[in-house]
């Protein structure tokens, strides 16, 4: 076992530090850190599920680390070192528990809320920026230097970035190796080695065994077992509203590239430059989603994965956002009813910007044709095992050069879609996390001329924008108001002031209570929220005020 650096062993101090300063410094250290030392040591003596994944335990005398659930008896606390990530205890020569499994533990370190440049960059980690760049271009997109990223990056999480990135890629192998037939090669390149030998030697230095020890000692099917699927299941922290989630993605299913049902969610995906197919569904045994993916060979799983938790928001810490969104009592009783609250996001950036330009609404028939319209006359075929699911999205470069007009869109969302489909392909605009959110509204806005609001919500759904905040959303307004009635767009932003740095999260409670209190059926909800007339038009013509939620 390695030895604990002085910094890690200090985590906590450091969190608290990071506390003491947090009134002083504007933008980093703007929001409180989300749990404490007592608060976890409590979470370790109840086991309490709802701090897995929040932190890590490592023991002194045994050199393994463990979550919080681990059932294996813990050692006395003097031997007990707490870590803000599985990346922290790893860089400290820590080993995961082979009972509780780190690489299984679900969502993100809590740590990440205190810096917002600690979690931007993770998050871009998580795209995959250090597979492609290095860290001093990681930093640069950050706005920041190198050295000042990997300071921020231990004192909030106790690793630096590389070891951060790493410790993903060894937890995506072994997720792969235990699970899945892929051949030990594929499962290298897919899940971001450069080469064999690291792969090797990062699963041997992590685990303690080879690869092929681990598929033996786990019972993975053998390669010839499963030929083009690929099965995996990625974990969440509860609670989870699954329903309202599906529901939510259900009725703005794009017809012949999305199928959702009460119980899963299928489309077609292209990973690799190849076309394919993906079902989820929850797993009836624990807090995982089921993925299963048909495609031939798995390049650009890695990416794939990513999508996949960013469409089902599984980064998500529900215990930490509603803590901090029902100090607002308009939303307590909110919370308390449909507890697991997620914002939906999306396959593909692109195309969720597509479907908010065309005033998404896909609740609507019209908007619905619309839509499936321009899949079929530009979307590619595809081959599909899943009835009705028969196209990819249009590709930028496509729709730059479309007669849209002939699809039945108005000129005005013509333009704007021409316009975002040439600033993507111009990549002048990218569906990746830029250095903070009023950038991001920023560059969408800018790139195809639409309004501040519809910018938001492409933020929230296509960038995961956890701040992000529609304010022209009539849904969200009259839920603010109560039953017809509405509240001024500058209203609902300045009432949202005091959600911060949650707003999405609150933007998507108070839209399914919309829907709820039209209708107390769900269902017949969906139809109400439809038929709702907007009085405002948006200023730049893609009114009247999209109904996104
Ligand atoms: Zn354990």
């Amino acid at each position: 076992m390695g030895s604990i650096t002085s910094a890690e062993m200090r985590t906590f101090d450091n969190h608290g530090a990071a506390r003491t300063t947090s009134r002083n410094r504007a933008r980093d250290f703007e929001h409180e850190p989300a749990i404490d030392p007592g608060i976890c040591w409590q979470a370790i003596y109840s086991r309490d599920p709802r701090f897995d994944g929040r932190f890590f335990m490592g023991t002194t005398t045994t050199g393994i680390y463990c979550r919080n659930i681990c059932p294996v008896p813990f050692a006395k606390p003097k031997n007990i070192v707490l870590f803000a990530c599985a990346a922290a205890a790893e860089s400290a020569g820590f080993r995961p528990c082979k009972r509780c499994q780190a690489q299984a533990a679900p969502g993100t370190p809590a740590w990440l809320g205190t810096s917002a440049v600690v979690n931007r960059a993770f998050r871009l980690i998580l795209e995959g920026a250090l597979n492609e760049g290095n860290v001093t271009e990681l930093a640069e997109r950050m706005g920041i230097g190198p050295r000042h990223l990997r300071r921020l990056f231990v004192q909030h999480l106790g690793a630096p970035p590389l070891k951060i990135a790493i410790t993903r890629r060894i937890h995506l192998a072994r997720n792969l190796i235990e699970e899945s037939g892929l051949r030990m090669t594929q499962i290298a390149f897919c899940s971001g080695f450069k080469s064999i030998r690291d792969f090797n030697h990062a699963i041997r230095v992590s685990t303690g065994q080879t690869p092929s020890e681990l598929r033996r000692v786990a019972g993975a099917p053998q390669s010839s077992a499963r030929s083009s699927g690929l099965e995996l299941r990625l974990p969440y922290r509860r609670p989870f509203d699954w329903s309202s989630l599906i529901a939510f993605l259900r009725r703005r299913a794009i017809p012949g590239i999305e199928f959702v049902t009460d119980c899963s969610y299928q489309r077609t995906i292209e990973m690799g430059g190849v076309p394919g197919f993906l079902t989820v569904k929850p797993d009836a045994t624990g807090p995982r989603l089921v993925v299963n993916l048909e495609t031939k060979g798995a390049k650009g799983l890695e990416q794939a994965v990513e999508r996949i938790r960013r469409i089902f928001d599984l980064g998500a810490d529900p215990v930490q956002i509603a803590s901090h969104l029902s100090r607002d009592p308009r939303l307590r009783h909110l919370l308390k009813q449909r507890p697991g609250i997620r914002v939906p996001g999306v396959w593909d950036g692109f195309e969720a910007a597509v479907l908010a330009v065309l005033g998404q609404s896909l609740t609507s028939a019209g908007s619905k044709q619309s839509v499936a319209r321009l899949v079929q006359m530009f979307g590619i075929s595809v081959d599909s095992p899943i009835h009705g699911l028969k196209y990819l999205f249009p590709r930028p470069e496509v729709l730059a050069r479309a007669d849209l007009p002939e699809a039945g869109i108005d000129n005005v969302r013509a333009k704007i879609l021409r316009d975002l489909a040439s600033s993507t392909v111009r990549r002048q605009l990218t569906f990746s996390t830029y250095p903070t959110l009023e950038q991001t509204v920023c560059q969408v806005g800018t790139a195809c001329g639409i309004d501040e609001s519809t910018a938001n919500y492409i933020a929230m759904r296509a960038f995961g924008e956890p701040d992000a905040f529609p304010s022209r959303e009539p849904a969200l307004r009259r839920s603010l108001a109560g039953l017809d009635k509405t509240v001024s767009p500058q209203h609902a932003s300045d009432l949202a002031d005091q959600w911060r740095p949650w707003r999405a999260y609150a933007a998507m409670l108070l839209c399914n209570e919309s829907g709820r209190r039209m209708s107390p059926n769900d269902n017949r909800a969906t139809r109400s929220l439809t038929s709702f007339r907007a009085v405002d038009r948006s200023p730049f013509g893609v009114g009247p005020d999209t109904h996104h939620l």
